[in-house]
């Protein structure tokens, strides 16, 4: 196999292909601080792409509730009990990837999940880590937690499945790196559900082709984001376009939070895919339990974020989350404000760092009476 270098692992390693690089690079960054498990992004999803026959089962962005949730059920720890040991040492990851563990004959290790593993989509829904003992919930911090992980595709650099699919229906779009399936090529072999570690292809078994996110490419082509950024609640979302390291603008968002900042951090990099939703961790989860699940970065990644009060321009990026449905490609923070501009430096959106406040007196003289609690 040929060998490409993975720079969220540290290291080459084995791809049935080489890299190409597409002219810009799709990437989101989810701040799963933020994240309020309302699902409102899971249904403009679902209205907008899968409300056809044979895909009534299927979410392309779905939200599960860590650490017990997941879907299809236990998606990632059945992938990770076969991977073997997966050690990392100072920023390199010693393990093993899907494509370097893969057995004789095939291109990735994978599985295929059986029917009833994708209808349990509320198995674990809002539970939390542990028991909560009697006066538990008055002990600060809390000893026990949960957080929501909304997963789309990852439109990985290194896609697993395009590595297993036999007759290359699947494909990654030299102009934005969405990767995407050729209906009209597709003759269901699923070796794309086996493949994908994060289960984020499905089959149709209406039309007997396999489906997945297609980044909302229509909407991306005319300078808007996704819908399930756009109608994101909890404006946990930001997509732009993301660079190789060695590339970074930091006045692009992404490379600006991935890597100049390091705050936001792939998903299981150990799978070996370079993959392009990134996540800011949640600050009150055990950083053991989020190492396994964002790789070594976790800890300083935690570290910036809990300072980011006296950290504007960090605040400024976070605040252009769901400030405006069209594409950020640079942003600016500057007098209090942070400026969102688009690939020609027009002005899209700017958001005060600091909201104005207004105290009203106390005694008000038209009404004569008085104020309570209104600031
Ligand atoms: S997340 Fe899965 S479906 Fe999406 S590009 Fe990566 S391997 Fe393919
Ligand atoms: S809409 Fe936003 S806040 Fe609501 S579940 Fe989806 S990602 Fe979380």
């Amino acid at each position: 196999m040929p060998k490409v270098y993975n720079w969220q692992i540290g290291r080459e390693m084995e791809y049935p292909f080489e890299e190409h690089l597409p002219e810009h690079q799709f990437a989101a960054v989810f701040d799963l601080n933020r994240c309020i498990g309302c699902q409102t992004c899971t249904l403009a999803c679902k209205s907008t792409w899968t409300a056809g026959r044979g895909q009534e089962y299927m979410f392309w962005n779905n939200v599960e509730t860590k650490p017990y949730g997941g879907w299809p059920r236990a998606w990632e720890t059945r992938l990770l009990q076969n991977l073997g040991d997966q050690r990392w040492e100072n920023g390199v990851y010693r393990g093993n990837t899907v494509f370097e563990a893969a057995p004789w004959g095939q291109n990735v290790l994978g599985y295929l999940p059986e029917e009833l593993d994708w209808a349990h989509y509320n198995a674990g829904e809002d539970e939390v880590s542990g028991t909560v003992e009697n006066g538990a919930h008055y002990r600060i911090p809390h000893e026990v937690w949960q957080f929501y992980l909304p997963r789309i595709c990852n439109h990985c650099s290194f896609s697993a499945c395009v590595a297993a699919c036999p007759i290359k229906a699947i494909y990654k779009r030299k102009e934005d790196g969405i990767v995407t399936i050729d209906r009209e090529r597709c003759r269901a072999y699923r070796e794309c559900v086996r493949a994908c570690p994060y289960k984020k292809v499905m089959f149709n078994s209406v039309t007997r082709v396999a489906e997945k996110c297609i980044g909302c490419f229509p909407a991306v082509e005319e300078g808007r984001q996704p819908q399930c950024t756009i109608t994101c609640i909890g404006h946990i979302r930001l997509n732009g376009w993301i660079s190789e390291p060695e590339d970074a603008d930091p006045e692009a968002p992404m490379d600006y939070l991935v890597h100049e900042r390091k705050v936001a951090l792939p998903l299981y990099p150990q799978f070996g895919l370079k993959m392009h939703i990134y996540y800011i961790p949640p600050i009150h989860v055990p950083p053991q339990y989020l190492g396994q699940m964002f790789g070594p970065g976790v800890e300083q990644a935690m570290e910036t974020y809990r300072a980011i009060r006296d950290d504007p321009e960090l605040l400024g990026a976070m605040l252009l989350f769901g400030a405006t449905d069209r594409w950020i490609s640079k942003f600016r923070v500057r007098n209090g404000l942070a400026f969102g501009y688009d690939e020609k430096g027009s002005e899209l959106v700017r958001v005060p760092l600091k909201e104005p406040s207004y105290i009203r007196p106390l005694f008000d003289a038209v009404q004569q009476t008085y104020r309570h609690n209104t600031t």
